[in-house]
């Protein structure tokens, strides 16, 4: 059981009031607050040993470089990958996928097709779509249905000797669907395509193993699971990292330079060109440590508490729908009231000191499914209480009064 008092007490910006009310933030699927442990982490780097690493000789600069390397080896044990050098550290998911994306372009050519879901965010759709444009590859898309799932059969019927690769996000970010990925990843095997999965919305509630799910790629940002914004991760197999050409050009990334030519680092620098975000990185790690302290079980048990909490009260509420009904769903609602616009709702609920989401939450596909311009979100973290939730839901309830 969590002691959730002594959990809130670790995020000093729970103590904070909105408009005058005590904040209630459900708004974790855009970001996670920050605990203690790592604004603390981040404060003793900046006071005691910023300096640049892999380079210098000095002390500050190897003190930095073992820290950033005990991170990377934090995130490696958190994830089960064989190798801490198949952790990228990335400026995070959107820079860990372009990666990919971009490194994919001398494998593909006319002819090949490139599968992703109905359910992707944004950052999961265009830079596939990019890949196809400069390849003329064929993008094809698993079809969702009503209650917010991916049509498993459809993909079925997608997958063939033409795949070359399938992307897919491990939950979705605006419904909180938990997507089928180990079929996904066996299926795609099975004709020889790889398959990257966009872990953003699942490693906040879960730690997948990436040896387990045989993934070829798994990415994250540390900003929605306690860490700061600006880093994340980039997993791929030994193999494939060896085989994608780098991203970017630059300083610690390469082996020799000549005029003539230059070669490139090993794994991982080959990834990690220029300075990169030394402190977010060291902080990541901490993130994870804290989220680890607390137990992703626990977290599951009682998110799944507070989601079926919320479930219930919304439904109560006379013309709400809620989107996304899978059975298995993270701690995630969407939802509209009648025909008020989400952004009415939102307006006036962080009036009250909520905060919640309002808008297409960069899946435009999902809100035209629907046919709707968007939805009101409520995101839940581990933090939160079933007594935010009873203020939430007094205040959609006010909200309704006020607009209909
Ligand atoms: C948040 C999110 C992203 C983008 O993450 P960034 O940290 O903004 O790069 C990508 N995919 C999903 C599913 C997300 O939830």
């Amino acid at each position: 059981m969590l002691d959730i008092n002594k959990i809130r007490a670790d995020f000093p910006i729970l103590k904070r009031e909105v408009n005058g009310k005590p904040l209630v933030y459900f708004d974790n699927a855009a970001t996670s607050q920050t605990p203690q442990v790592v604004i603390d982490a981040i404060v003793d780097y900046y006071s005691n040993y910023n300096s640049n690493i892999h380079r210098g000789v000095h002390t500050l600069s190897q003190e930095a470089t073992d820290a950033y390397e005990v991170a990377r080896k934090k995130v490696q044990a958190h994830f089960n990958a064989k190798h801490d050098y198949e952790m990228i550290l990335t400026a995070g998911t959107t820079h860990a996928i372009n990666i990919v994306a971009t490194g994919f372009t001398q494998f593909v050519t006319k002819g090949d097709e490139i599968i992703v879901s109905a359910l992707e965010h944004h950052s999961n759709i265009v830079p596939w779509q990019m890949l196809c444009e400069r390849t003329g590859a064929e993008l094809k898309v698993i079809p969702m249905n009503e209650e917010g799932s991916l049509q498993m059969d459809v993909y079925e019927t997608l997958v063939s000797k033409k795949t070359k690769l399938v992307f897919m996000n491990h939950v979705s970010n605006a419904l909180g669907t938990v997507n089928p990925i180990d079929f996904v990843i066996k299926k795609a095997h099975a004709v020889g395509a790889a398959v990257l999965i966009d872990g953003a919305q699942a490693t906040p509630h879960m730690k997948p193993d990436v040896q387990a799910l045989d993934v070829d790629f798994y990415v994250a940002s540390a900003h929605k699971l306690c860490g700061p914004t600006g880093v994340g991760l980039l997993y791929g197999k030994e193999e494939w990292l060896n085989k994608l050409p780098p991203y970017q050009g630059g300083g610690d990334m390469i082996d020799q330079v000549t005029f003539e030519k230059t070669t490139y680092a090993g794994l991982p620098f080959k990834f990690e060109a220029g300075t990169p975000n030394i402190c977010g990185g060291i902080a990541f790690g901490v993130a994870l440590d804290y989220m680890n302290s607390i137990g992703f079980e626990n977290i599951a048990t009682y998110e799944k508490e507070l989601l079926d909490y919320a479930t219930n009260a919304l439904k109560q509420i006379e013309g709400l729908r809620i989107y996304g009904e899978a059975d298995e769903k993270t701690a995630v609602i969407s939802f509209n009231v009648g025909t008020i616009h989400p952004y009415d709702i939102g307006t006036i609920v962080d009036k009250l000191g909520i905060a919640v989401r309002t808008g297409h939450h960069c899946a435009q596909p999902i809100m035209n499914f629907y046919n709707i311009p968007g939805t009101v979100r409520a995101s839940f973290a581990f933090y939160n209480t079933k007594d935010e939730i009873d203020i939430f839901v007094e205040a959609v309830k006010r909200a309704v009064m006020m607009l209909s």
